[in-house]
């Protein structure tokens, strides 16, 4: 199949183009490096070196013979996306390429805005590049669990059976999230399933957990391949954030009782469930949902689960490269609940 991973050159997308690739698919990567950027805005980096784009792409012709062909363009602009359509006419296009950090985008009201328009506008252009191009290109999207908020009900995959006086329907299960950016992510699960409604587009709504990990056999092949460990607290995870503090001898900060419970999902399963997900593609106007994840903990568990082999290869990462930890980078920057008053 052909696939277009946009957002390819970025944590995620990186690691899912290379498993696409090995896996005998004919792969093209987007990328504005706007998470490049955010990097040199809030003065942080990722603890394990990553090289450009380009160097990355040679680096894994230069291995397996295989091409990966780079479009750089930023999906806001709406000739860029459609051009990227038409030119390389894909099977399947994987969309990852949003500003992805809660605490970023409750920086401040330009944060903010900043998140809602490249997320949703991009996603907008893009459903309708595919509209006007070929309506048989099928999207899987990444949206995420924490699209759903924490509701006292259990999360159902993106639709709910309702019984209202009398009457049945089914209907988008309703969502309640705690930031700006993932009321972005609500957004364009919302415009996505409109356009299936109205355009018989196909899609595919993955909703994965926080991904933790940060090697899969591919990128685990030379350092040049590497994809991003982001360990800062706007960008990093908190299961990241263990791993430094655990190898450098810091106490864990656990906040409250550490009972903030989140779906996670292991990097690995992260580029498997997009193979799935591009391989078997939905129906012709069908919007589908997938929950992802491998285990719901709470930070709590997070902190214990320290011991177990299984981020075995995250400590052994994080100590080589201990000496590029920023212990000052740990710290929560993001006053969430209360603006700052306006200078005038
Ligand atoms: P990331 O920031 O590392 O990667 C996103 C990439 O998209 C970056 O390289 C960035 O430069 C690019 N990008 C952003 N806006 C763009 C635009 N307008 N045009 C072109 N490129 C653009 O993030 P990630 O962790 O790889 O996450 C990717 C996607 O997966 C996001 O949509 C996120 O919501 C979703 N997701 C991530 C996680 C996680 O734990 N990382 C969990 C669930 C869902």
């Amino acid at each position: 199949m052909k696939i277009l991973v946009l957002g390819g050159d970025g944590y995620l997308g990186w690691p899912t183009a290379l498993h696409l690739s090995h896996a005998g698919h004919d792969v093209a990567v987007a990328d504005n490096f706007a998470r490049r950027q955010y990097d040199h805005e809030l003065g942080v980096e990722s603890l394990v070196p990553i090289e450009t784009l380009a160097t990355r792409v040679c680096a894994w012709r230069e291995l397996t013979g295989k091409e990966i062909k780079p479009y750089i363009g930023d999906l806001t602009d709406a000739d860029f996306t459609y051009h990227m359509i038409s030119d390389y006419h894909p099977d399947a296009v994987v969309h990852f390429a949003e500003q992805r950090a809660a605490p970023y985008s409750m920086i401040d009201r330009k944060h903010a805005v900043y998140t809602q328009h490249n997320n949703v506008i991009g996603n907008l252009n893009l459903l309708y590049a595919i509209a006007e191009t070929d309506r048989d290109i099928h999207l899987v999207k990444l949206g995420t669990m924490g699209e759903y908020g924490t509701p006292n009900i259990d999360i159902e995959e993106g639709w709910l059976e309702v019984e209202h006086k009398g009457r049945k329907d089914r209907v988008l299960f309703p969502k309640r999230p705690g930031s700006f950016y993932h009321l972005s992510k609500v957004h364009d699960s919302h415009n996505i399933e409109f356009a299936c409604r109205i355009w018989g587009l196909r899609a595919t709504d993955l909703n994965q957990g926080v991904v933790y990990g940060q090697q899969t056999p591919q990128t685990a092949a030379d350092d040049r391949l590497a994809t991003r460990f982001d360990y800062d607290a706007v960008f990093g995870t908190v299961l990241n954030r263990f791993c430094i503090q655990a190898v450098l001898g810091q106490p864990l900060t656990v906040y409250g009782k550490g009972g903030q419970t989140r779906g996670i999902i292991d990097i690995r399963d992260t580029v498997r469930c997009v193979q799935l997900a591009c391989e078997n593609p939905a129906g012709r106007g069908e919007f589908r949902v997938f929950n992802q994840i491998t285990e719901w903990m709470s930070v709590a568990d997070i902190a214990h689960l320290l011991s177990d082999t299984l981020i075995e290869s995250l400590l052994e990462i994080t100590k080589r490269y201990a000496h590029r930890v920023r212990l000052e980078a740990l710290r929560p920057t993001v006053n969430w609940r209360t603006p700052l008053p306006r200078a005038d």
